[in-house]
């Protein structure tokens, strides 16, 4: 058993901050949550507990090419068959690259995650070395393979009416023999029949879909152009996604249609913005009340940073209501925490409450610039740097503690 006295412990779904004279765990499951009051400021510092951070839009392969895609588009950085990150992924080794990865997850646990959905390049092969990865780290790697190639050729795809080939078909079956299902970069990367046959055998094994939509206007323009349907509306159709990631392009329609659905989509603002492409609509997602989740995406553009990706969505959705007031910073920070119970389930809960798995982040409020915070969730979102991080436990197991951790008043 382990406890931590005088804690100010953000509780249950809605993430609400309570004062808690102890918060104990013993192995993977916290065992008392002994709540004092509700606390909004501090005065003379504190820790922080939150739970534990789902980074749920990675591409952690390319751990290996940090900045690589600087002046680059999206197109010469990162499509098939040869952009810049897929010719690098070709290139290096299995030895070479796994530390990459391992380092980058260890990095991810120091700022707080303890999970992410990761998009995985280079078929079954790729899959098996992030679940190596993820062992090592101890961080829970939610792994959403892709095939290793492009299966159709151009004519194939505008023809919208061939199915898999046999060689994709075993990719396929070996993509999700080693990972957590499937994801692609695009719509336009299959034909409609290849779409229904991985619909199929996805839920027929009870593996996860996930695709990316709506990045850039290209995305919507040539599904239109082949099918008559824009890649939104045709995933909802032939694919029938769990996790829909990006939205930066989305119409008022489009996030009408996405809400109708009921889909969990994944936002990323800073890869957005650093690929030169608009915001995406985080305004009119929250007021449609669709289940929003947050990535730092690949690692060409971000360090896989969620602290990072809070504070910057916080403002930009600030920003956009245009008032200052809205939205509440516990409801960005369910975007990384909470909303992702939604979509997977028992396997990351994203909340704190006695009887769950011991999944948290202990924060240190004794900072010169959080020990007087006015406002902890805003503090939390806006403020909070990885050097604040005290230490980060998945169901029990440390995955990161600093040298300060457990802090000023011990444990
Ligand atoms: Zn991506």
């Amino acid at each position: 058993m382990t406890t931590l006295n005088d804690v100010v412990v953000l509780l249950g779904p809605g993430l609400e901050p309570w004062m808690c004279k102890r918060f104990e765990w013993s192995a993977d499951t916290i065992v008392t949550v002994d709540r004092v009051e509700p606390v909004l400021a501090i005065e003379k510092g504190t820790r922080v507990i939150i739970p534990g951070l789902c980074n749920s839009h990675t591409h952690m392969g390319d751990s290996c090419m940090p900045d690589g895609a600087t002046g680059l588009t999206l197109e010469q950085g990162f499509f098939r068959p040869n952009g810049f990150k897929y010719r690098r992924l070709s290139e290096i080794s299995r030895d070479e690259h796994l530390p990459h990865v391992v380092n980058h997850l260890r990095y991810m646990a120091r700022t707080g995650t303890v999970a992410h959905i990761d998009f995985r390049e280079q078929g079954p092969d790729g899959s098996e070395l992030l679940r190596e990865a993820s062992r090592l780290s101890g961080v829970d790697s939610v792994i959403l393979g892709q095939f290793s190639g492009v299966p159709f050729g151009e004519p194939e795809l505008e023809a919208n009416s061939a199915v898999l080939p046999e060689d994709a078909r075993r990719e396929l079956e070996a993509i999700l023999a080693a990972g957590d299902g499937f994801s692609e970069s695009t719509m336009n990367d299959l034909t409609d029949p290849a779409w229904a046959e991985i619909r199929a055998l996805t839920g027929s094994l009870g593996k996860l879909r996930a695709i990316h939509c709506l990045e850039n206007a290209g995305y919507r323009d040539v599904s239109l152009a082949r099918t008559g349907v824009g890649d939104l509306a045709r995933a909802l159709q032939v694919y029938d996604p769990d996790l829909i990631v990006h939205m930066t392009v989305a119409s008022a329609a489009e996030v009408a249609l996405l809400s109708a659905s009921g889909k969990t989509a994944a936002l990323n603002p800073r890869a957005n913005a650093n690929l030169g492409l608009p915001m995406p609509p985080v305004r009119a997602l929250m007021d449609a009340g669709v289940n929003l989740l947050l990535g730092t995406d690949n690692g060409l553009l971000n360090s896989p940073n969620l602290l990072a990706e809070l504070d910057f969505t916080y403002k930009l959705a600030k920003s956009q209501y245009g008032d200052a007031v809205r939205p509440d910073p516990l409801a960005i920070l369910r975007m990384a925490t909470s909303n992702v119970g939604r979509l997977l389930g028992d396997r990351h809960r994203g909340y704190i409450d006695k009887g769950l798995p011991a999944t948290f982040v202990v924060l240190d409020f004794h900072q010169p610039h959080l020990r007087a915070s006015q406002h902890i969730p805003a503090s939390i979102v806006g403020r909070v740097t990885p050097e604040d991080v005290l230490a980060t436990f998945r169901e029990g197991r440390p995955l990161y503690k600093s040298e300060w951790y457990p802090g000023p008043m011990g444990a």
